[in-house]
């Protein structure tokens, strides 16, 4: 298996090198090498910015085909609950589910459910007082990622619990085996998607060793099919098991107001996000328990596989809520259940890391920081690099040559040129002497 598996790649032919998703990303995982756009695998978090702001679509998410679905005896499908948010006047979540029927899946098992019993087993953790406050939700994949990334530190404050998405497919495939006898590999779960994070977090779990979902569909590519299934189905089969709780999820500020906690915060958007990790960092945010983060705006309802714009799906979910029940799924007493604990701790990722070896990382520091000295301080994007400090680490990590900067390259051109006119010069004069 390749080391990094990522959903957002580059369609190579539509890139132009123009240099606007360099400086979008995050963590500055992109380069403009050869007039294209490279992306460094260990440093890409699946955030889906690029996709969003490329003026030639040249970044696509990879995503499971519906046609994976043959591949299973028995397809259940685990709808996020931003999918509810892209149709307009839905007052019932039943002809949603029931269109998903039509479309070929045996069942649907709804991730709002799952939603609702994570809000209370994270209750129950933050009482237990075993997590370091505050603590950060790990819902979103692509902000649990950048926490690894850029900020170590922080990586203890992620609460230690699956994601609704995949504790949902454990659920939904062991109800799945028990009615039907089938053994678990013919039992298939697809995620409805709305993000590139969450289709990298299948094939690259973090927290556990495997996830239990065997694909995720992007919402876009069900969306056409599944309109025209709801337009026309015959009868409305009661299939709804969820709550204004697990509904509330798939925007911003939905899974810290199931906490029935005050003290939380829901920032959403991924600048908004580093701001509040950089805050947490410098513990600055002393009295808050819970952090909710969402690397889209609007919460996943904004992810870019969505087809709805993310204020108008977030408006949609909020009237939604008025025909729903509060909650209907709970934990029985007693401690939280093992399939929905992660199985180890998240680790820190060393992408940014300068060297393993201290010393030697300290004097790249120092080697980094005059070469920043001598750069313009523009961060133009000429070389291919998002600023001029991300320049200076390239040159010291050796990824690229110091003439890569269009200023640096001019002043060493005018200084060859100022010696080869001041040899003329010195040529002129030795003629002009001898001749006197
Ligand atoms: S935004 Fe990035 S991927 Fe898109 S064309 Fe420009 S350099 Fe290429
Ligand atoms: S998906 Fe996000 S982290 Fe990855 S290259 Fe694009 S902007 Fe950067």
């Amino acid at each position: 298996m390749a080391e990094f598996y990522h959903s957002v790649t580059l369609i190579e032919e539509k890139c132009v090198g123009c240099t606007n998703c360099i400086k979008r990303c995050p963590t500055e995982a992109i380069r403009i090498r050869g007039g294209k756009a490279v992306i460094a695998s260990e440093r890409c978090i699946d955030c889906g910015e690029c996709i969003r702001i490329c003026p030639h679509h040249a970044k696509r998410a990879r995503h499971t085909h519906l046609s994976r679905l043959s591949d299973f005896t028995y397809k259940i499908a685990l709808p996020a609950p931003a999918l509810y948010g892209q149709f307009n006047n839905l007052d019932d979540i039943d002809y949603v589910l029931n269109g998903l029927k039509q479309m070929g899946f045996d069942d649907v098992f709804e991730v709002s459910r799952a939603a609702e019993l994570v809000s209370e087993a994270t209750r129950k953790l933050m009482v237990s007082g075993k997590i370091k406050r505050p603590v950060i939700s790990s819902a979103c994949p692509a902000v649990v990622r950048l926490i690894r990334v850029r900020f170590p530190d922080l990586c203890d404050h992620v609460l230690p619990l699956k994601s609704p998405m995949e504790t949902a497919a454990a659920m939904a495939k062991q109800e799945a085996a028990e009615r039907t006898g089938l053994p678990p590999e013919q039992i298939g779960c697809f995620f409805l998607t709305p993000c590139p994070a969450k289709v990298t977090d299948i094939k690259m779990p973090l927290g556990i060793e495997k996830s239990q979902v065997d694909g995720a569909i992007a919402i876009s590519e069900v969306f056409p099919e599944l309109s025209q299934k709801m337009d026309h189905l015959e009868t409305v089969e009661t299939i709804a098991n969820s709550g204004v709780i697990g509904v509330s999820w798939a925007t911003s500020g939905g899974e810290s107001a199931a906490l029935l906690n005050e003290k939380y915060l829901a920032a959403d958007g991924i600048e908004n996000v580093i701001r509040v990790l950089e805050e947490i960092e410098d513990e600055r945010i002393g009295e808050l328990e819970f952090i909710e983060l969402n690397a889209c705006a609007g919460g996943c309802v904004g992810g870019v596989l969505c087809v709805e714009n993310p204020y108008v799906a977030k408006a949609r979910i909020q009237r939604l809520r008025k025909y729903l029940p509060v909650s209907q799924n709970h934990l029985m007493g007693g401690p939280i259940p093992e399939l929905m604990g992660w199985e180890a701790g998240l680790e820190f990722s060393n992408a940014l890391t300068l060297s393993a070896d201290l010393k030697q990382a300290m004097q790249m520091m120092v080697d980094i920081d005059s070469m920043e000295e001598e750069l313009p301080g523009l961060d133009c994007g000429a070389c291919g690099a998002p600023t001029c400090r991300a320049f200076a680490e390239d040159v010291i990590r050796g990824g690229c040559e110091k003439t890569d900067c269009i200023f640096i390259y001019r002043k060493q051109m005018q200084k060859v040129a100022d010696t080869i006119s001041k040899l003329d010069g010195l040529k002129q004069f030795s003629k002009e002497e001898k001749k006197d």
